[in-house]
């Protein structure tokens, strides 16, 4: 694992952004227009859809581990294309 550096740093799932209002009646988020902004961790686990508050000091960490994981899973499936191509090719000369 060690070789992997930063990548040990991943975060699965999706970043999703969430509008709500908080049900105080004298919060600012009462008239329906200025509301709360939740941000949330949505991942399978165990095949089940769950999401995950994240609390506002680690929304930009967390940001950045789940791009982390898109950007190698984006580069490992090009790796994966590249090398089945080579494998069909390869497969062909007797
Ligand atoms: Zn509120």
């Amino acid at each position: 694992m060690r070789s992997l550096g930063q990548l040990r740093e991943m975060l699965p799932g999706s970043f999703v952004e969430r509008k709500r209002a908080c049900g105080r009646p004298n919060c600012h988020c009462a008239d329906g227009k200025n509301l709360h902004t939740q941000y949330q961790i949505s991942v399978l686990v165990d095949g089940q859809p769950k999401t995950f508050n994240i609390p506002a000091a680690l929304v930009e960490q967390v940001r950045q581990k789940i791009e982390l994981r898109r950007r190698f899973e984006a580069a490992a499936a090009n790796v994966c294309n590249i090398n089945l191509r080579r494998y069909l090719k390869q497969k062909e000369k007797p």
